[in-house]
C-alpha cells in the first residue's frame, strides 16, 4: 500500500479546514484499496482558528498531522515544510481555499503511476479572476520567461504531485528566499 501525502499550507483559513477535510477523504476513499493518506497541514502562524480546526480533526482522525510554525513566513516557507515532514511515497500540495479540487488528485495519482514524478495541475480557465489580474499574471510569466534560464511553466500552479524522489531533490534545496515554481523545473524530473 503507498502512501500519500497531502499537504496544505495554511494561513488563517479556519473557514475551511473542514469542508477541505471532507473533500479530500472523500476522493481518497474511492482509491484506498491502493492508497493511504495523510492529511498534513503547515499551519503558517495563523491569527485565527486555523489550528483548533486541525487539532479538532486531529483528534478524530490519525491520518491528520499538523506542522505548527512559529510565525508567518509565507507560502514558500510553508510548503518547504511540508517537504520536510512529508513521510509520503508521493506528495500532493494543495492550497486550503479549495481553489484546487482534490477531485484532480486522481489523474494525479494515475499519471504518476506511468512514471511521471512530477505531475502539475495546469488552471484551464483563471475562473473568478478579473481581466487586469490575468493579463498582469501572462505578462510576469513573459518576462520572467526572458529573465531566467529556468523555464517557469505559466499557469502551472502549485497543486502538484511530486514523487519521492523529486521531493528529496527538493528538500537539498535550503533557499529561503524561495520560489517554488521555478524549482521544480530546476530538479528536473519527469513531468507531465
Ligand atoms: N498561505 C500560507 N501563508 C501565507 C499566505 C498564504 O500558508 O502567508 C496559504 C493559504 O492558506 C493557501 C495558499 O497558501 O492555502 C494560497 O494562498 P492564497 O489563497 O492566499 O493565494 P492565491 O489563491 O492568491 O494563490
Ligand atoms: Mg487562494
Amino acid at each position: 500500500m503507498k502512501l500519500i501525502t497531502i499537504s496544505v499550507p495554511a494561513y488563517n483559513e479556519e473557514a475551511m479546514i473542514q469542508s477541505l477535510y471532507q473533500r479530500v477523504v472523500e476522493v481518497m476513499d474511492k482509491v484506498s484499496v491502493n492508497y493511504q493518506f495523510e492529511l498534513l497541514f503547515i499551519n503558517d502562524g495563523s491569527k485565527d482558528g486555523t489550528l483548533a480546526e486541525i487539532e479538532n480533526l486531529r483528534e478524530n482522525d490519525e491520518r491528520v498531522s499538523v506542522v505548527d510554525l512559529s510565525r508567518n513566513y509565507g507560502k514558500e516557507i510553508a510548503m518547504a515544510a511540508g517537504f520536510d515532514y512529508a513521510k509520503g511515497d508521493a506528495l500532493v500540495t494543495m492550497d486550503a481555499d479549495l481553489q484546487h479540487p482534490p477531485e484532480v488528485i486522481l489523474k494525479m495519482l494515475e499519471l504518476w503511476e506511468l512514471g511521471y514524478e512530477d505531475v502539475y495541475a495546469k488552471r484551464n480557465h483563471r475562473e473568478g479572476e478579473r481581466f487586469l489580474k490575468k493579463a498582469t499574471s501572462k505578462c510576469y510569466y513573459k518576462i520572467l520567461q526572458k529573465l531566467s534560464r529556468i523555464p517557469v511553466l505559466p499557469d502551472a500552479g502549485d497543486f502538484r504531485l511530486l514523487d519521492r524522489r523529486a521531493i528529496d531533490a527538493l528538500r537539498n534545496l535550503r533557499e529561503t528566499q524561495r520560489y517554488t515554481k521555478g524549482l521544480y523545473n530546476w530538479i528536473g524530473f519527469k513531468k507531465n
